[in-house]
């Protein structure tokens, strides 16, 4: 299987499909519309007048007017399930059906057409109604063949049945095969071209968002990167500015990693690193954001937060962590322990992120030193000073 980025050919193959239907089913209404807009001035300023005045051949303008209503009748129709359509997901049907919509109005058209033969050799209003729909239209193989076919056949009937001139029928038969054909092969290019701009686009989508979030990821734990972690900080920062509340920052780190790898192995100590990150982004759900900040740590930010709640927050993920044993692998579980230091701050005063960051850092030094698996929360007589400073 081919695959481009993490999408598989089928799935490029089925959004080219849906949007080649939406296009299909916009251009159709918007075809419709015209037509609606068209038919009723044809049938008053062109069939009804001849009708009134029984110009011969009188069954003609009769069959013209009757003709003309029915197309009138179906794009009205037509417009209002395209609205259907278009305003709900995608179905297979809905591709089918724009194929049909188009066959059948062609086709009407196609009779229309056919009845200018009675008193004319022009096959100039079938040309410009199929190169216009094959234009306007993603028509792929083998349906643009369906699409075309009634409206062809009925175009050759056309002939058959009212063009008297024999020389005349011959040569529009001729030049309206020759058309029809020339008509499925152009139709086919159209849609490749379609097709292969829309697949280059979503490639290189896909490519990016890839990039997007490599260069935003740890790609071990999977945890926000320091730079990922510092942008998103700052725009919630901005935001908190508004609001009540402080914002929180807890600095993790995992008590003797060192010895655990030497113990167990690197890509043991790798596992404990993932499993770490996941019980940590469970037990936080999707409040505030988690980085890698390095090798064994991970920094937590909350907005619009408590010291109190800071410091439960904290006890609670020491908790996750150090309560149940981690797996790894064979049957075996290895003890881990985590040291958080936790530090407040209120923007847009002092202390700000940076400042509360190494607060947070000595906090766990302290949590380190009073012997680890705890946490210890920064001086919160010191921040207030800072801050009142910054008032003052
Ligand atoms: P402390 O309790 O004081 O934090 O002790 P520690 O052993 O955790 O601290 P130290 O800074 O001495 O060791 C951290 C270790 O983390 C050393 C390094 O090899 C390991 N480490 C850093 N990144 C990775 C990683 O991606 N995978 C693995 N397996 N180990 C890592
Ligand atoms: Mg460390
Ligand atoms: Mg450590």
């Amino acid at each position: 299987m081919t695959s481009f980025g993490d999408e598989t050919r089928e799935s490029i193959q089925r959004h080219v499909t849906e949007e080649a239907t939406r296009v299909n089913w916009v251009r159709l209404r918007i075809f419709y519309i015209f037509v609606m807009m068209i038919e009723p001035l044809l049938m008053v300023f062109y069939d009804l007048p001849r009708m009134r005045a029984n110009m011969a051949p009188f069954w003609l303008y009769r069959a013209y007017f009757g003709l003309h209503l029915a197309v009138f009748v179906y794009s009205t129709v037509n417009v209002i399930i395209a609205g259907y359509i278009l305003k709900r997901p995608f179905k297979r049907w809905t591709e089918y059906g724009a194929y049909v919509s188009a066959s059948l109005v062609l086709t009407l058209l196609s009779f229309i057409s056919g009845l200018d033969q009675v008193q004319s050799v022009q096959i100039t209003v079938f040309v410009i109604n199929v190169m216009m729909s094959a234009m306007a239209m993603q028509l792929r193989m083998p349906y643009n063949i369906f699409v075309y076919i009634l409206p062809y056949m009925t175009f050759v009937f056309g002939l058959y049945q009212w063009q008297g001139n024999r020389a005349a029928a011959f040569s529009n038969l001729a030049n309206g095969s020759i058309f029809f054909l020339g008509t499925i092969v152009a139709t086919g290019f159209l849609y490749r071209n379609f097709k292969t701009a829309l697949e280059k686009t979503r490639m290189l989508e896909s490519a990016n968002q890839k990039l997007n979030y490599y260069s935003t990821h740890d790609p071990l734990t999977t945890l926000l990167n320091r730079r990922e972690f510092e942008r998103c900080v700052s725009l919630s920062v901005n935001e908190l500015e508004k609001k009540e509340g402080k914002g929180i920052l807890i600095l993790i780190d995992i008590d003797h990693f060192k010895v655990i790898n030497d113990t167990y192995g690197h890509l043991v100590g790798d596992v404990i690193l993932k499993a770490v990150s996941q019980r940590l982004t469970a037990h936080l759900k999707d409040k505030g954001y988690v980085a890698r900040w390095g090798g064994e740590e991970f920094l937590i930010y909350l907005p619009q937060e408590t010291d109190q709640h800071a410091v439960i927050l904290a006890e609670e993920l020491r908790k996750c962590v150090s309560e149940i044993p981690f797996d790894i692998g064979d049957e075996r579980t290895a003890p881990v322990t985590i040291s958080l230091g936790i530090a407040t701050f209120v923007p847009p005063y002092y202390p700000n992120f940076y400042f509360a960051f190494k607060e947070a850092d000595k906090a766990l030094y302290r949590a380190k030193a009073f012997g680890r698996n705890r946490a210890e929360i920064a001086d919160s007589a010191k921040l207030q000073t800072t801050r009142e400073r910054a008032e003052s």
